[in-house]
């Protein structure tokens, strides 16, 4: 057992509880429905989903991944939400201990969660996400964070900046749009909570994994190459790296070219 494993546990049921509401924010967002009603309904029968039915992870362990009304299959993406969400808040209290930065990176984190599911199912990326967000990581950087204010300001604009500038290229080359500009918003928001230089190792790992799964699903066939993949997952990915490993990956890449 790692040390602390009672504080590990609960932080980790934290995140699955918060993970629970991520899943409603998944699915009801890109449909422009209420975050808090109606309550959760079976999407197959519409059975209403009593709480003891509604336990982040343990429910789906319990019911065997089936409605208790009419056995449909309840989809796995439910408990992975859940578990990924812990998974992350218990690392970030590792890493930044009990500090403002460790709760405002959870957020983040959350926010980023979000993003990567609809934008995968919808090729959307919703403003009512990243436009607010892009206000919490500034006011967060001018008051509570670790990091400078300047730092964050110059990351939103290089984020928001850079993919724009890449965005606009790729429209006027391709003749058909590369890139949408909730890409931009998104990148601007990672900006505005990690600041400029997390916002290159974004742009790096995010562009280096999404090339690498792209050719490894067109090889796969499970995907051909006029197939929009969407760029918020990566870019979702990437932050994360900045975020655990940003001075060690920009170490590394710089010892790559010396
Ligand atoms: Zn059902």
């Amino acid at each position: 057992m790692p040390p602390q494993w009672e504080l590990t546990l609960l932080i980790g049921a934290l995140g699955a509880v918060i993970g629970s509401f991520l899943n409603v924010c998944i699915h009801r967002l890109p449909r422009g429905e209420s975050l808090v009603r109606p309550r959760s309904h079976c999407p197959a029968c519409g059975a209403l989903i009593r709480a003891f039915d509604n336990v982040p992870l343990l429910s789906f362990l319990w019911l065997r991944g089936r409605c208790r009304g009419c056995r449909a299959a309840i989809s796995i993406r439910y408990p992975a939400v859940e578990l990924l969400n812990g998974l992350g808040y218990v690392l970030l209290w590792r890493r930044f201990g009990w500090t403002p930065d460790a709760l405002i990176y959870g957020v983040f984190f959350s926010a980023l969660v979000v993003v990567t599911f609809i934008d995968w199912d919808h090729q959307i990326i919703p403003n009512r996400i990243t436009l607010p967000g892009i206000v919490v990581g500034l006011v967060s950087a001018a008051t509570v964070l670790t990091g400078s204010f300047v730092d964050a300001v110059i990351g939103a604009a290089l984020g928001g900046g850079l993919l724009y500038a890449v965005a606009v290229a790729s429209e006027w080359v391709l003749k058909k749009e590369g890139m949408g500009l909730g890409d931009v918003k998104l990148l601007a928001m990672i900006g505005a909570f990690l600041g400029w230089k997390a916002v290159l190792v974004t742009v790096f790992v995010g562009a280096l994994g999404g090339s690498l799964v792209g050719l490894a699903l067109m090889a796969l066939k499970l995907k051909r190459r006029e197939d929009p993949i969407p760029f918020g997952p990566f870019l979702a990915v990437g932050a994360v790296s900045a975020l655990f490993a940003g001075p060690e990956l920009i170490a590394w890449y710089l010892r790559l070219g010396a």
